[in-house]
């Protein structure tokens, strides 16, 4: 059957480094022909979307979350998922009850990893489902090995084995392990167990990545997997930069005025992503870090990032004004557009995969202080595989955080680090063009698509 006019449903996680990945492979999707029909939750309604990609349908489900539940839950990501992996279950059936019964040139459906729950729900439609998984192929390979992981007694992570080497996972160590911080961690390790068997137990997964960047992880999958893996990314690269809008905030587009005044390579940009979140004394020593390294600064103060604060409160008086225009402060960047300026000399991340992939993309050196999640995975990969950053160890003080900007920003480990980063972009480039492999890859995926048997 052709493509045209076949309609493909798809189901992001309700955050935006999910949201934003999706709807980009959506847009790709689209671009190949097919018509699309995008599933959200209904406490995560984000209506200016459907004004920003005006040829989809978006449908809401309910997710019978309480207002306490979807405000205290977007700050713990695995509660929140769990949550929606039970309540979506009966609100999804119906909704696809209505939609199969008025449509038959449904394809597939095309779920976020993390919400497993639409593989049996699916099953019941005997409805094929393929899998997005925003995050790394690397790290998902950490998640793939969670139970022996456990066996062997890496996990749970115990202070006194940090720096003992992980050597099933090369080069990865204890401390690098993903760790998060949840109400109940064993149901951290139960969801990561679940999400994994629920990929094997689709048709196929698709994945943010480019076989150059994350070649060994993508063949060990293969091994694992007996399904088809599609790494067709980096999906911000497929249309001009700008053509799409996926961000859930308001993004305060004045940092670029600031940027267009600043030397090229000078400004490190400063974002830790969506979700992670900080203390006021460790806000204090980046800030203090910030001033003393003396290189210009634009920094993304989130609302939330700041535990206890609303905003900018335990900055000192004058703080800002003192450093004599020398940083810029906004809650929420357009952080595409920035890391794409020639003013901007490095990224000091959290290394969320989106991030890491941006900052890739635009041949950005990065400075690493992951979080939670996959985050460390990637930071180590982004240090010690693809040498494309360094990692700021240990807890976040000013003199550390002095030194590893000097170290990134000039100097000749900087200067390595550069070279390499943009390696990696033009291999990216490559990927996608004619020929390619993200654009080899895409073209499978859109076949077995049209293949794919309900
Ligand atoms: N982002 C943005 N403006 C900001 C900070 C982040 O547009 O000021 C975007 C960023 O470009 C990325 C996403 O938010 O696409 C964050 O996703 P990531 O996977 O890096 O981290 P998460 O937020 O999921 O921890």
């Amino acid at each position: 059957m052709e493509q045209k006019g076949r309609r493909l449903l798809l189901m992001p996680s309700p955050l935006q480094g999910h949201v934003t990945p999706m709807l980009q492979l959506a847009h790709t999707l689209h671009s190949n022909g097919f018509s699309i029909t995008v599933i959200y939750t209904s406490s995560f309604t984000h209506p200016h979307l459907s004004s920003s990609y005006p040829n989809f349908t978006f449908l809401s489900i309910s997710d019978a979350l309480s207002e306490l539940e979807a405000s205290t839950s977007a700050s713990d990501p695995v509660h929140l998922t769990r949550l929606l992996n039970v309540r979506c279950v009966e609100p999804l059936k119906q909704c696809l009850v209505t939609l199969l019964k008025n449509d038959d040139r449904v394809a597939c459906f095309i779920a976020d990893a993390a919400l497993h729950f639409t593989q049996s729900v699916c099953d019941g439609f005997k409805l094929p489902r393929l899998v997005l998984r925003t995050g790394g192929a690397s790290s998902f390979l950490v998640f793939a090995s969670f139970p022996l992981l456990r066996e062997k007694g890496y996990l749970p992570v115990q202070e006194s084995q940090l720096e003992e080497p992980v050597v099933e996972l090369p080069p990865l160590k204890v401390k690098d392990l993903p760790k998060i911080e949840t109400r109940d961690p064993e149901a951290f390790y139960e969801f990561v167990v679940q999400f994994v068997d629920e990929c094997k137990a689709s048709s196929g997964v698709i994945w943010n990545s480019f076989e150059e960047l994350e070649s060994s992880a993508l063949a060990k999958l293969r091994q694992l997997f007996s399904i088809p893996i599609y790494p067709i990314g980096p999906f911000h690269k497929h249309f001009p930069e700008g053509s799409t809008s996926s961000s859930l905030l308001t993004p305060d587009t004045s940092c670029i005025s600031w940027l267009d005044t600043q030397e090229h390579n000078s400004v490190v940009y400063v974002s830790f992503g969506s979700i992670a979140s900080i203390t006021k004394a460790e806000f204090l020593e980046i800030a203090w870090g910030l001033a003393n390294s003396m290189q210009p600064f634009l920094w993304v103060v989130r609302p939330g990032l700041i535990r206890g604060s609303e905003w900018l409160e335990p900055l000192p008086s004058r703080f800002m004004e003192n450093l004599g225009g020398r940083g810029y402060i906004v809650k929420w960047a357009p952080q595409e557009q920035v890391l794409a300026h020639v003013a901007v000399g490095a990224f000091w991340t959290h290394n969320g995969w989106n991030s890491t992939l941006e900052s890739i993309c635009e041949g950005v050196p990065m400075i690493c202080s992951p979080c939670f999640a996959d985050q460390k995975v990637n930071a180590k990969y982004v240090s010690d595989v693809w040498r494309v950053g360094v990692k700021l160890e240990n807890k976040l003080d000013r003199e550390e955080i002095e030194k590893t900007i000097r170290k990134v920003m000039v100097g000749d480990e900087g200067k390595a680090i550069r070279d390499n980063v943009l390696d990696l972009k033009e291999k990216a480039k490559i990927s996608l063009k004619e020929g390619g492999s993200s654009y080899s890859s895409l073209d499978g995926l859109v076949t077995d698509i049209l293949s794919l048997k309900s």
